[in-house]
Protein backbone atom coordinates (compact mmCIF):
# COMPACT_ATOMS: atom_id res chain seq x y z
CA UNK A 1 0.00 0.00 0.00
CA UNK A 2 3.21 2.00 0.07
CA UNK A 3 2.00 4.34 2.99
CA UNK A 4 2.96 3.56 6.98
CA UNK A 5 0.84 2.85 9.68
CA UNK A 6 1.76 1.59 12.98
CA UNK A 7 -1.13 -0.85 13.53
CA UNK A 8 -0.71 -4.51 13.21
CA UNK A 9 -2.19 -5.99 9.80
CA UNK A 10 -4.55 -8.57 11.82
CA UNK A 11 -6.93 -6.18 14.03
CA UNK A 12 -10.11 -6.00 12.83
CA UNK A 13 -10.24 -2.24 12.40
CA UNK A 14 -7.45 -2.86 9.97
CA UNK A 15 -8.80 -5.10 8.26
CA UNK A 16 -11.96 -3.18 7.45
CA UNK A 17 -9.44 -0.56 6.21
CA UNK A 18 -7.91 -2.71 4.06
CA UNK A 19 -11.03 -3.84 2.31
CA UNK A 20 -12.18 -0.20 1.45
CA UNK A 21 -8.72 0.78 0.37
CA UNK A 22 -8.82 -2.10 -2.06
CA UNK A 23 -12.70 -1.70 -3.15
CA UNK A 24 -11.81 2.02 -3.42
CA UNK A 25 -8.41 1.62 -5.96
CA UNK A 26 -10.37 -1.28 -7.79
CA UNK A 27 -13.58 0.81 -8.63
CA UNK A 28 -12.14 4.78 -8.79
CA UNK A 29 -14.71 6.07 -10.98
CA UNK A 30 -18.01 6.12 -8.52
CA UNK A 31 -20.88 6.96 -11.05
CA UNK A 32 -23.49 9.33 -10.36
CA UNK A 33 -25.80 6.40 -10.13
CA UNK A 34 -24.03 4.57 -7.09
CA UNK A 35 -23.84 7.57 -5.27
CA UNK A 36 -27.39 8.61 -5.98
CA UNK A 37 -28.20 4.94 -4.30
CA UNK A 38 -25.74 5.45 -1.32
CA UNK A 39 -27.57 8.14 -0.47
CA UNK A 40 -30.82 7.46 -0.91
CA UNK A 41 -29.67 4.11 1.32
CA UNK A 42 -28.76 6.64 3.99
CA UNK A 43 -31.87 9.05 3.73
CA UNK A 44 -34.00 5.58 3.88
CA UNK A 45 -31.99 4.71 6.98
CA UNK A 46 -32.86 7.80 8.44
CA UNK A 47 -35.98 8.47 7.53
CA UNK A 48 -37.39 4.87 8.95
CA UNK A 49 -35.86 5.04 12.19
CA UNK A 50 -35.98 8.71 13.03
CA UNK A 51 -38.11 8.14 16.20
CA UNK A 52 -35.54 5.18 17.23
CA UNK A 53 -32.58 7.59 16.59
CA UNK A 54 -34.04 10.55 18.27
CA UNK A 55 -34.83 8.20 21.33
CA UNK A 56 -31.57 7.14 21.43
CA UNK A 57 -30.05 10.43 21.67
CA UNK A 58 -32.31 11.35 24.50
CA UNK A 59 -31.32 8.01 26.43
CA UNK A 60 -27.50 9.23 26.09
CA UNK A 61 -28.30 12.59 27.18
CA UNK A 62 -30.67 11.62 30.04
CA UNK A 63 -32.90 14.47 29.17
CA UNK A 64 -32.43 16.43 25.86
CA UNK A 65 -35.70 17.33 23.53
CA UNK A 66 -37.02 15.13 20.64
CA UNK A 67 -37.75 18.28 18.83
CA UNK A 68 -34.15 19.94 19.06
CA UNK A 69 -32.85 16.28 17.97
CA UNK A 70 -35.43 16.47 15.43
CA UNK A 71 -34.38 20.31 14.08
CA UNK A 72 -30.44 20.09 15.20
CA UNK A 73 -29.49 16.86 14.27
CA UNK A 74 -31.88 15.20 11.86
CA UNK A 75 -33.22 18.29 9.33
CA UNK A 76 -29.91 19.86 9.07
CA UNK A 77 -29.14 16.46 7.99
CA UNK A 78 -32.13 16.07 5.80
CA UNK A 79 -31.74 19.30 4.18
CA UNK A 80 -28.03 18.50 3.38
CA UNK A 81 -28.32 15.22 2.23
CA UNK A 82 -31.85 16.87 0.21
CA UNK A 83 -28.62 19.30 -1.60
CA UNK A 84 -26.68 16.55 -2.43
CA UNK A 85 -28.88 14.75 -4.10
CA UNK A 86 -30.30 17.83 -6.01
CA UNK A 87 -26.95 18.92 -6.77
CA UNK A 88 -24.57 16.30 -7.63
CA UNK A 89 -25.31 15.52 -11.48
CA UNK A 90 -24.03 19.67 -11.26
CA UNK A 91 -20.91 19.34 -8.96
CA UNK A 92 -19.74 16.07 -10.56
CA UNK A 93 -19.44 17.88 -13.90
CA UNK A 94 -15.61 18.41 -15.26
CA UNK A 95 -14.97 22.09 -14.90
CA UNK A 96 -13.99 23.65 -18.47
CA UNK A 97 -10.87 26.23 -17.44
CA UNK A 98 -10.04 28.55 -19.85
CA UNK A 99 -6.56 28.37 -21.34
CA UNK A 100 -3.91 31.02 -21.71
CA UNK A 101 -2.88 32.47 -25.22
CA UNK A 102 0.70 30.61 -24.95
CA UNK A 103 -0.76 26.94 -24.40
CA UNK A 104 -3.19 27.57 -27.05
CA UNK A 105 -5.10 25.33 -28.76
CA UNK A 106 -4.84 23.15 -25.82
CA UNK A 107 -7.78 22.65 -23.69
CA UNK A 108 -8.15 22.30 -20.00
CA UNK A 109 -10.46 20.79 -17.08
CA UNK A 110 -11.06 19.90 -13.57
CA UNK A 111 -12.09 16.43 -13.28
CA UNK A 112 -13.21 15.60 -10.15
CA UNK A 113 -12.62 12.49 -8.29
CA UNK A 114 -13.13 10.83 -5.31
CA UNK A 115 -10.31 10.82 -2.53
CA UNK A 116 -10.43 6.86 -1.71
CA UNK A 117 -11.19 5.83 1.94
CA UNK A 118 -12.24 8.88 4.25
CA UNK A 119 -12.55 8.38 7.86
CA UNK A 120 -14.86 10.56 10.22
CA UNK A 121 -14.12 10.92 14.06
CA UNK A 122 -17.23 12.76 15.62
CA UNK A 123 -18.38 14.30 19.05
CA UNK A 124 -21.58 13.68 21.27
CA UNK A 125 -23.43 16.92 21.26
CA UNK A 126 -25.27 16.52 17.99
CA UNK A 127 -24.06 13.10 17.30
CA UNK A 128 -26.47 12.08 14.34
CA UNK A 129 -25.32 15.28 12.62
CA UNK A 130 -22.24 15.62 13.24
CA UNK A 131 -21.45 12.10 12.00
CA UNK A 132 -24.08 10.78 9.66
CA UNK A 133 -23.69 14.66 7.67
CA UNK A 134 -20.05 14.14 6.91
CA UNK A 135 -19.79 10.55 6.16
CA UNK A 136 -23.01 11.63 3.44
CA UNK A 137 -20.95 14.29 1.88
CA UNK A 138 -18.05 12.11 1.76
CA UNK A 139 -20.14 9.12 0.61
CA UNK A 140 -21.73 12.09 -2.65
CA UNK A 141 -18.03 12.65 -3.66
CA UNK A 142 -17.94 8.78 -4.42
CA UNK A 143 -15.92 7.45 -1.26
CA UNK A 144 -15.46 4.51 0.94
CA UNK A 145 -16.43 6.11 4.57
CA UNK A 146 -15.14 4.08 7.96
CA UNK A 147 -17.11 6.68 10.90
CA UNK A 148 -16.05 6.38 14.82
CA UNK A 149 -18.24 8.13 16.41
CA UNK A 150 -18.85 9.00 20.43
CA UNK A 151 -18.34 6.56 23.21
CA UNK A 152 -20.07 9.29 25.26
CA UNK A 153 -23.35 8.69 23.17
CA UNK A 154 -23.18 4.58 23.21
CA UNK A 155 -26.99 3.74 22.66
CA UNK A 156 -26.70 5.98 19.67
CA UNK A 157 -23.45 5.02 18.46
CA UNK A 158 -24.26 1.21 18.56
CA UNK A 159 -27.61 2.25 16.62
CA UNK A 160 -26.12 4.24 14.02
CA UNK A 161 -23.39 1.11 13.71
CA UNK A 162 -26.31 -1.40 13.79
CA UNK A 163 -28.19 0.20 10.90
CA UNK A 164 -25.43 1.50 8.72
CA UNK A 165 -24.10 -2.42 8.89
CA UNK A 166 -27.87 -3.30 7.47
CA UNK A 167 -27.83 -0.78 4.48
CA UNK A 168 -24.36 -1.01 3.34
CA UNK A 169 -21.22 -3.41 2.85
CA UNK A 170 -18.32 -2.94 4.96
CA UNK A 171 -16.42 -1.63 2.37
CA UNK A 172 -18.76 0.97 1.54
CA UNK A 173 -19.22 2.42 4.70
CA UNK A 174 -18.66 0.99 8.15
CA UNK A 175 -18.73 1.82 11.81
CA UNK A 176 -15.83 1.58 14.34
CA UNK A 177 -17.17 1.33 17.95
CA UNK A 178 -15.12 2.29 20.74
CA UNK A 179 -13.53 4.94 23.23
CA UNK A 180 -10.47 6.99 23.35
CA UNK A 181 -7.81 4.08 23.11
CA UNK A 182 -10.01 2.70 19.82
CA UNK A 183 -10.19 6.76 18.51
CA UNK A 184 -6.58 6.80 18.73
CA UNK A 185 -6.10 4.02 16.75
CA UNK A 186 -8.44 4.94 14.17
CA UNK A 187 -6.59 8.33 13.71
CA UNK A 188 -3.34 6.32 12.81
CA UNK A 189 -5.23 4.72 10.10
CA UNK A 190 -3.84 5.76 6.97
CA UNK A 191 -6.87 7.36 5.42
CA UNK A 192 -6.98 9.55 2.22
CA UNK A 193 -8.92 12.11 4.42
CA UNK A 194 -9.43 12.37 7.96
CA UNK A 195 -12.65 14.31 8.80
CA UNK A 196 -12.48 15.65 12.62
CA UNK A 197 -15.15 16.87 14.96
CA UNK A 198 -13.99 17.61 18.56
CA UNK A 199 -12.37 19.63 20.88
CA UNK A 200 -9.02 21.70 19.85
CA UNK A 201 -7.33 19.79 22.36
CA UNK A 202 -7.73 16.27 20.79
CA UNK A 203 -7.66 17.86 17.44
CA UNK A 204 -4.13 18.77 17.87
CA UNK A 205 -3.37 14.72 18.33
CA UNK A 206 -5.63 13.53 15.63
CA UNK A 207 -3.60 16.16 13.38
CA UNK A 208 0.05 14.28 14.54
CA UNK A 209 -1.16 10.98 14.16
CA UNK A 210 -2.91 11.62 10.41
CA UNK A 211 0.47 13.05 9.73
CA UNK A 212 2.73 10.63 9.94
CA UNK A 213 0.35 8.91 6.89
CA UNK A 214 0.07 12.35 5.29
CA UNK A 215 -3.31 11.78 5.76
CA UNK A 216 -4.87 15.51 5.08
CA UNK A 217 -7.28 16.37 7.69
CA UNK A 218 -10.40 18.56 7.97
CA UNK A 219 -10.56 19.87 11.92
CA UNK A 220 -14.00 21.24 13.22
CA UNK A 221 -12.83 22.09 16.45
CA UNK A 222 -14.40 24.67 19.37
CA UNK A 223 -13.28 27.71 21.33
CA UNK A 224 -14.80 30.45 22.50
CA UNK A 225 -16.97 32.52 20.25
CA UNK A 226 -17.77 35.99 21.37
CA UNK A 227 -20.79 37.75 21.41
CA UNK A 228 -20.45 41.92 20.31
CA UNK A 229 -23.38 43.87 21.47
CA UNK A 230 -23.30 47.40 19.76
CA UNK A 231 -25.13 50.24 21.93
CA UNK A 232 -27.41 51.21 19.04
CA UNK A 233 -28.71 47.11 19.24
CA UNK A 234 -32.18 46.36 20.37
CA UNK A 235 -31.44 44.55 23.48
CA UNK A 236 -34.48 42.34 24.12
CA UNK A 237 -34.08 40.65 20.39
CA UNK A 238 -30.32 40.22 21.14
CA UNK A 239 -30.79 39.47 24.60
CA UNK A 240 -33.14 36.41 23.26
CA UNK A 241 -31.21 35.83 20.40
CA UNK A 242 -27.90 35.06 22.77
CA UNK A 243 -30.36 33.29 25.32
CA UNK A 244 -31.50 30.89 22.74
CA UNK A 245 -27.93 30.41 21.21
CA UNK A 246 -26.43 30.06 24.63
CA UNK A 247 -29.01 27.52 26.24
CA UNK A 248 -29.67 25.17 23.39
CA UNK A 249 -28.64 21.96 24.52
CA UNK A 250 -27.41 23.48 27.33
CA UNK A 251 -25.01 25.49 25.88
CA UNK A 252 -23.05 22.22 24.45
CA UNK A 253 -23.34 23.66 21.03
CA UNK A 254 -19.56 24.10 19.40
CA UNK A 255 -21.09 27.81 17.82
CA UNK A 256 -22.62 28.34 21.31
CA UNK A 257 -21.71 31.98 22.01
CA UNK A 258 -19.43 31.47 25.10
CA UNK A 259 -19.42 35.31 26.19
CA UNK A 260 -20.84 38.38 25.32
CA UNK A 261 -18.96 42.08 24.93
CA UNK A 262 -21.20 45.11 26.51
CA UNK A 263 -20.71 48.94 26.04
CA UNK A 264 -19.94 49.59 29.93
CA UNK A 265 -23.54 51.11 31.61
CA UNK A 266 -25.47 48.59 29.91
CA UNK A 267 -24.70 45.73 32.45
CA UNK A 268 -28.24 45.39 34.40
CA UNK A 269 -30.28 46.57 31.01
CA UNK A 270 -28.64 43.06 29.77
CA UNK A 271 -28.91 41.18 32.87
CA UNK A 272 -32.89 41.88 33.25
CA UNK A 273 -33.11 41.17 29.29
CA UNK A 274 -31.36 38.06 29.61
CA UNK A 275 -32.75 36.60 32.59
CA UNK A 276 -36.42 37.43 30.93
CA UNK A 277 -35.20 35.40 27.32
CA UNK A 278 -33.55 32.67 29.40
CA UNK A 279 -37.44 32.49 31.52
CA UNK A 280 -38.95 32.63 28.64
CA UNK A 281 -37.49 29.90 26.74
CA UNK A 282 -37.43 28.03 29.52
CA UNK A 283 -39.44 28.34 32.63
CA UNK A 284 -38.17 26.03 34.22
CA UNK A 285 -34.99 24.11 34.73
CA UNK A 286 -35.46 20.89 36.56
CA UNK A 287 -37.56 18.35 35.22
CA UNK A 288 -37.75 20.78 32.00
CA UNK A 289 -38.01 18.33 28.99
CA UNK A 290 -36.61 20.87 26.46
CA UNK A 291 -33.72 21.99 28.48
CA UNK A 292 -30.95 18.83 27.70
CA UNK A 293 -28.96 17.22 30.57
CA UNK A 294 -25.41 17.63 30.87
CA UNK A 295 -23.49 15.09 29.24
CA UNK A 296 -21.76 13.10 32.42
CA UNK A 297 -20.74 13.78 35.71
CA UNK A 298 -17.46 15.20 35.06
CA UNK A 299 -19.35 17.80 32.41
CA UNK A 300 -21.62 18.44 34.83
CA UNK A 301 -18.28 19.10 37.66
CA UNK A 302 -16.18 20.61 35.70
CA UNK A 303 -19.31 23.56 35.02
CA UNK A 304 -19.51 23.94 38.44
CA UNK A 305 -16.18 24.56 39.35
CA UNK A 306 -15.79 26.76 36.52
CA UNK A 307 -18.83 28.91 38.55
CA UNK A 308 -16.87 28.52 41.68
CA UNK A 309 -13.60 29.50 40.58
CA UNK A 310 -14.82 32.38 39.08
CA UNK A 311 -16.77 33.76 42.04
CA UNK A 312 -13.95 33.00 44.22
CA UNK A 313 -11.87 35.00 41.84
CA UNK A 314 -14.27 38.06 42.39
CA UNK A 315 -17.11 37.51 39.53
CA UNK A 316 -20.54 38.60 40.01
CA UNK A 317 -22.33 35.50 39.66
CA UNK A 318 -26.30 35.88 38.44
CA UNK A 319 -29.13 33.67 37.43
CA UNK A 320 -32.28 32.04 38.72
CA UNK A 321 -30.82 29.30 40.52
CA UNK A 322 -27.65 30.55 40.43
CA UNK A 323 -27.49 29.64 44.47
CA UNK A 324 -28.81 25.73 43.36
CA UNK A 325 -26.74 25.21 41.28
CA UNK A 326 -24.22 24.04 44.17
CA UNK A 327 -27.55 21.52 44.24
CA UNK A 328 -26.71 17.57 42.89
CA UNK A 329 -29.48 17.23 40.06
CA UNK A 330 -30.20 13.74 39.00
CA UNK A 331 -31.07 14.82 35.72
CA UNK A 332 -27.66 17.35 35.28
CA UNK A 333 -29.62 20.27 34.22
CA UNK A 334 -27.55 23.07 35.11
CA UNK A 335 -29.25 26.28 35.31
CA UNK A 336 -27.79 29.00 33.14
CA UNK A 337 -25.65 31.86 34.48
CA UNK A 338 -24.12 34.87 33.84
CA UNK A 339 -20.71 35.66 35.32
CA UNK A 340 -19.73 39.59 35.41
CA UNK A 341 -16.43 40.59 35.54
CA UNK A 342 -14.73 37.31 34.98
CA UNK A 343 -11.26 36.68 36.35
CA UNK A 344 -9.17 37.11 33.34
CA UNK A 345 -7.08 34.35 33.64
CA UNK A 346 -8.79 31.54 34.73
CA UNK A 347 -10.90 28.48 33.02
CA UNK A 348 -13.39 30.10 32.50
CA UNK A 349 -12.34 32.43 30.10
CA UNK A 350 -9.30 29.91 28.97
CA UNK A 351 -11.18 27.28 28.27
CA UNK A 352 -14.09 26.69 25.67
CA UNK A 353 -17.01 26.68 28.48
CA UNK A 354 -19.21 24.34 26.72
CA UNK A 355 -22.20 25.24 29.10
CA UNK A 356 -25.24 27.31 30.63
CA UNK A 357 -22.30 30.34 31.82
CA UNK A 358 -22.09 33.29 29.86
CA UNK A 359 -19.49 35.67 31.08
CA UNK A 360 -20.45 39.27 30.25
CA UNK A 361 -17.44 41.49 29.87
CA UNK A 362 -17.86 45.70 29.12
CA UNK A 363 -16.28 47.28 27.02
CA UNK A 364 -15.47 51.50 26.68
CA UNK A 365 -14.74 51.75 22.69
CA UNK A 366 -15.40 49.17 20.26
CA UNK A 367 -11.59 48.88 19.29
CA UNK A 368 -10.94 47.65 22.80
CA UNK A 369 -13.72 45.42 22.03
CA UNK A 370 -12.20 44.25 18.85
CA UNK A 371 -8.70 43.93 20.74
CA UNK A 372 -10.16 41.32 22.93
CA UNK A 373 -10.72 39.53 20.56
CA UNK A 374 -7.64 39.24 19.01
CA UNK A 375 -5.73 38.60 21.90
CA UNK A 376 -7.74 35.34 21.91
CA UNK A 377 -7.13 32.11 19.82
CA UNK A 378 -9.41 32.85 16.39
CA UNK A 379 -13.02 31.72 17.36
CA UNK A 380 -15.31 29.48 15.78
CA UNK A 381 -17.99 31.60 15.25
CA UNK A 382 -18.96 35.99 15.87
CA UNK A 383 -22.01 37.19 16.70
CA UNK A 384 -22.35 41.13 16.72
CA UNK A 385 -25.82 42.92 17.40
CA UNK A 386 -26.61 46.03 16.79
CA UNK A 387 -27.97 48.64 13.92
CA UNK A 388 -24.93 50.58 13.25
CA UNK A 389 -23.81 49.47 9.85
CA UNK A 390 -20.55 51.37 9.74
CA UNK A 391 -19.78 49.36 13.60
CA UNK A 392 -20.47 46.12 12.32
CA UNK A 393 -18.55 46.29 9.58
CA UNK A 394 -15.35 47.65 12.14
CA UNK A 395 -15.70 44.46 14.23
CA UNK A 396 -16.34 42.35 10.37
CA UNK A 397 -12.93 43.94 9.01
CA UNK A 398 -10.96 43.82 12.02
CA UNK A 399 -11.84 40.44 13.43
CA UNK A 400 -10.99 36.67 12.14
CA UNK A 401 -13.45 33.81 13.35
CA UNK A 402 -14.76 30.83 11.52
CA UNK A 403 -17.69 32.33 10.31
CA UNK A 404 -20.57 35.35 11.54
CA UNK A 405 -24.04 35.43 12.00
CA UNK A 406 -25.15 39.21 12.31
CA UNK A 407 -28.26 40.20 14.60
CA UNK A 408 -28.43 36.49 15.38
CA UNK A 409 -26.79 33.16 16.45
CA UNK A 410 -26.35 29.78 15.47
CA UNK A 411 -28.19 30.25 12.17
CA UNK A 412 -25.36 30.96 9.84
CA UNK A 413 -24.71 26.78 10.25
CA UNK A 414 -27.83 26.21 8.98
CA UNK A 415 -27.29 27.73 5.60
CA UNK A 416 -27.08 24.92 3.11
CA UNK A 417 -25.09 27.31 0.56
CA UNK A 418 -22.70 28.45 3.37
CA UNK A 419 -19.49 26.94 4.26
CA UNK A 420 -18.76 25.63 7.67
CA UNK A 421 -15.31 25.60 9.62
CA UNK A 422 -12.94 27.06 11.95
CA UNK A 423 -9.71 28.86 11.83
CA UNK A 424 -6.49 28.78 13.22
CA UNK A 425 -7.52 26.97 16.69
CA UNK A 426 -11.06 26.51 15.63
CA UNK A 427 -10.16 24.11 12.75
CA UNK A 428 -9.20 24.00 9.76
CA UNK A 429 -11.41 23.15 6.13
CA UNK A 430 -15.07 23.94 6.02
CA UNK A 431 -17.87 21.77 4.81
CA UNK A 432 -21.80 21.96 4.15
CA UNK A 433 -22.73 22.44 0.32
CA UNK A 434 -20.26 22.51 -2.28
CA UNK A 435 -17.54 23.30 -0.05
CA UNK A 436 -18.51 19.64 1.86
CA UNK A 437 -18.17 18.02 -2.08
CA UNK A 438 -15.16 19.66 -2.59
CA UNK A 439 -13.53 19.06 0.58
CA UNK A 440 -14.49 15.54 0.06
CA UNK A 441 -13.23 15.22 -3.66
CA UNK A 442 -9.80 15.55 -6.01
CA UNK A 443 -10.57 18.32 -8.96
CA UNK A 444 -7.76 17.04 -11.17
CA UNK A 445 -6.22 19.15 -13.55
CA UNK A 446 -6.07 17.87 -16.94
CA UNK A 447 -4.56 19.61 -20.30
CA UNK A 448 -5.59 17.99 -23.21
CA UNK A 449 -3.01 19.30 -26.05
CA UNK A 450 -4.06 19.64 -29.34
CA UNK A 451 -2.19 18.39 -32.66
CA UNK A 452 -1.59 21.95 -33.92
CA UNK A 453 0.19 22.68 -30.69
CA UNK A 454 3.56 25.17 -31.08
CA UNK A 455 4.87 23.59 -27.90
CA UNK A 456 8.09 21.85 -29.91
CA UNK A 457 9.10 26.09 -30.60
CA UNK A 458 10.18 25.70 -26.64
CA UNK A 459 12.22 22.57 -27.23
CA UNK A 460 16.26 22.81 -27.02
CA UNK A 461 18.57 22.88 -29.04
CA UNK A 462 17.92 26.64 -28.03
CA UNK A 463 18.83 28.97 -30.51
CA UNK A 464 17.40 32.34 -32.28
CA UNK A 465 14.01 31.46 -32.90
CA UNK A 466 13.99 30.46 -29.07
CA UNK A 467 14.70 34.04 -28.05
CA UNK A 468 12.17 35.43 -30.86
CA UNK A 469 9.69 33.58 -29.50
CA UNK A 470 10.20 34.00 -25.59
CA UNK A 471 10.45 38.01 -26.31
CA UNK A 472 7.15 38.23 -27.98
CA UNK A 473 5.55 35.98 -25.27
CA UNK A 474 7.15 38.45 -22.91
CA UNK A 475 5.05 41.22 -24.33
CA UNK A 476 1.74 39.09 -24.75
CA UNK A 477 1.43 38.24 -20.97
P1 LIG B 1 -13.56 15.21 21.95
O1 LIG B 1 -12.47 15.91 21.24
O2 LIG B 1 -13.38 14.87 23.37
O3 LIG B 1 -13.98 13.86 21.21
C1 LIG B 1 -14.37 13.82 19.84
C2 LIG B 1 -14.11 12.44 19.29
O4 LIG B 1 -12.71 12.21 19.32
C3 LIG B 1 -14.77 11.28 20.03
O5 LIG B 1 -15.30 10.37 19.09
C4 LIG B 1 -13.60 10.66 20.77
O6 LIG B 1 -13.74 9.26 20.93
C5 LIG B 1 -12.44 10.94 19.85
N1 LIG B 1 -11.14 11.00 20.52
C6 LIG B 1 -10.88 11.24 21.82
N2 LIG B 1 -9.55 11.22 22.05
C7 LIG B 1 -8.97 10.96 20.87
C8 LIG B 1 -7.61 10.83 20.44
N3 LIG B 1 -6.59 10.97 21.28
N4 LIG B 1 -7.36 10.57 19.14
C9 LIG B 1 -8.38 10.46 18.26
N5 LIG B 1 -9.67 10.59 18.60
C10 LIG B 1 -9.97 10.84 19.89
O7 LIG B 1 -14.83 16.19 21.75
P2 LIG B 1 -16.29 16.01 22.34
O8 LIG B 1 -16.23 16.23 23.82
O9 LIG B 1 -16.93 14.79 21.81
O10 LIG B 1 -17.04 17.24 21.65
C11 LIG B 1 -17.00 18.52 22.17
C12 LIG B 1 -16.00 19.38 21.43
O11 LIG B 1 -16.24 19.29 20.04
C13 LIG B 1 -16.11 20.85 21.77
O12 LIG B 1 -14.82 21.40 21.83
C14 LIG B 1 -16.86 21.41 20.58
O13 LIG B 1 -16.66 22.78 20.37
C15 LIG B 1 -16.34 20.58 19.47
N6 LIG B 1 -17.29 20.56 18.38
C16 LIG B 1 -16.96 21.18 17.20
C17 LIG B 1 -17.88 21.20 16.17
C18 LIG B 1 -17.58 21.86 14.86
O14 LIG B 1 -18.32 21.62 13.91
N7 LIG B 1 -16.55 22.67 14.75
C19 LIG B 1 -19.11 20.57 16.32
C20 LIG B 1 -19.40 19.95 17.53
C21 LIG B 1 -18.48 19.94 18.55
Amino acid sequence: MGRMTQMPPEFPMRALFDAQHAASRAHVDVPLALRQDRLGRLRNLIESNANALADAVQADFGVRSRSLTEAADLFVLRAGMAQLHRQLPRWMKPQRVSTPLYLQPARAHLQPQPLGVVGVIGPWNYPLQLTLGPAATALAAGNRVMLKPSELTPETSALVASLVHKAFSADEFCVVLGAVDVAQAFSQLPFDHLFFTGSTQVGRQVAAAAAVNLTPTTLELGGKSPCVIDASCDLADAALKIAHGKLLNAGQTCIAPDYVLLPRGMEARFERAFLDAAQRLFPAVEGNPDYASIISERHHARLLALVGEARAGGARVVGWGADAQSAPSARRQLAPALIFNPPAHGRLMEEEIFGPLLPVLSYERLEDAIATINARPRPLALYWFGADAAARDRVLAGTVSGGVSVNDTLMHVAHDRLPFGGVGDSGWGAYHGKAGFLRFTHCKPVLVQSRFSLGHWFFPPYGQRFARIMGLLRRWI
